[in-house]
């Protein structure tokens, strides 16, 4: 018999309505795993044991495997690497702040067709959508890992491995799960989709969603050299880009991220910064700054990170012109953090252990 997720609620009251289960026991059920974060049916002590033999017969809890999981040295960082049944790697990392404001960054591909040239995931291309007990199962892992640390998950975001809208029905789904009160309960505004900036799915999305946010790899302010690095703009330029953004900012009136990695060289003169401010001048915006995390397999494409004290100046410009803008820390480098970083460090070890087999 082919069990399905015990996430997937469609199947779980199709189940229970097939055996004659009052409807109610759903709601048992759904208590006891996205609440109690019950991982075992058997310990399910609110429904009668013959449903939970039922669930045991139909239903399983997790099909990842954990490959490789790894904490950084300030303990506020954990990178997961997960193996999915078809032998896919796929990546999660959790980051936890003193506030409580855990946030999870999660995959929804395996691998990405964007090949964005700076990117660990695009040089993988795609392997495959997750389905969405795939991408459940990241958050629900987290989730209860959180929770085993007496806090609660605040924040996901997908900007992990994949382009969200290319997985766009299941990441909707997805987002039903996270913000609905009987699950993860998480409010609309604290799930945040990153996009490389897919015109038409931004527009679909700010239809579908305008309390969740949204987050857009720039990476840089010209279509010349965006297009040098984000092989997107030559379908979607910048304007094009910006008149979508235009449009989900007046539809939502939110403040729109904009995530810009620093390439020593590639994209961070600082005559870039003006061009920066003027693009995003009387939008709303903030620009997270990224430092480029050097990975190996990079070294073809030369790409180094540009000097701290550069990121700095480049801010600065952007603050006289009142732009708001963060640096990201780099608290994680010593996990391989970044997206995409350990499943392609993973696959180049196994690559090469298959090159010594033959
Ligand atoms: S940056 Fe995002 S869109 Fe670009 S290749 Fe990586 S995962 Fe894909």
């Amino acid at each position: 018999m082919i069990r399905f997720s015990i996430h997937n609620q469609t199947e779980l009251k199709a189940l229970l309505a097939e055996n004659k289960i009052p409807a109610f026991r759903y709601g048992q059920i759904e208590n006891a795993i996205y609440k109690n974060f019950i991982t075992n049916f058997d310990e399910i002590q609110t429904i009668p044991k013959d449903l939970r033999e039922l669930l045991k017969e139909n239903c399983f809890y997790q099909s990842l495997e954990v490959e490789h999981q790894a904490t950084s040295k300030n303990d506020q960082t954990s990178k997961f690497l997960f193996k999915t049944t078809d032998d896919l790697l796929i990546e999660a990392v959790l980051m936890r702040h003193l506030s409580g404001r855990n946030t999870l960054c999660i995959s929804c591909q395996a691998g990405c067709p964007m090949a964005c040239t700076f990117c660990a995931t695009g040089k993988l291309w795609l392997q495959k959508n997750l389905p969405l007990y795939e991408i459940i199962e990241q958050v629900m892992y987290a989730a209860k890992l959180v929770n085993d640390e007496w806090s609660r998950l605040r924040n996901v975001v997908f900007m992990g491995m994949g382009e969200p809208m290319l997985n766009y029905d299941v990441m909707k789904q997805a987002i039903y799960m996270f913000t609905d009160q009987k699950k993860f309960d998480l409010s609309n505004r604290r799930v945040t989709v990153s996009t490389c900036g897919i015109v038409p799915w931004i527009n679909k999305f700010t239809e579908d969603f305008p309390q969740t946010s949204l987050a857009i790899s720039l990476h840089a302010p010209n279509d010349e050299i965006r297009k040098s690095i984000m092989p997107v703009d030559h379908t979607y330029d910048i304007e094009a880009l910006m008149a979508s953004l235009d449009n989900y900012t007046d539809k939502t009136n939110k403040r729109i991220f904009y995530e810009y990695i620093m390439i020593n060289g590639v994209n961070d003169h600082l005559k870039l910064a003006d061009e920066l401010w003027k693009l995003l001048e009387g939008r709303l915006a903030h620009v997270n700054f990224i430092p480029y995390n050097a990975w190996e397999g990079t070294s073809s494409d030369g790409y180094t990170t540009t000097p701290r004290f550069i990121i700095e100046k480049f801010q600065k410009i952007l603050q006289k012109y009142w732009v708001v803008s963060t640096i990201r820390a780099t608290m994680w480098d010593d996990i391989d953090a970044a997206c995409g970083q350990l499943a392609r460090k993973k696959k180049d070890e196994q690559n090469e252990i298959e090159k010594t087999q033959d």
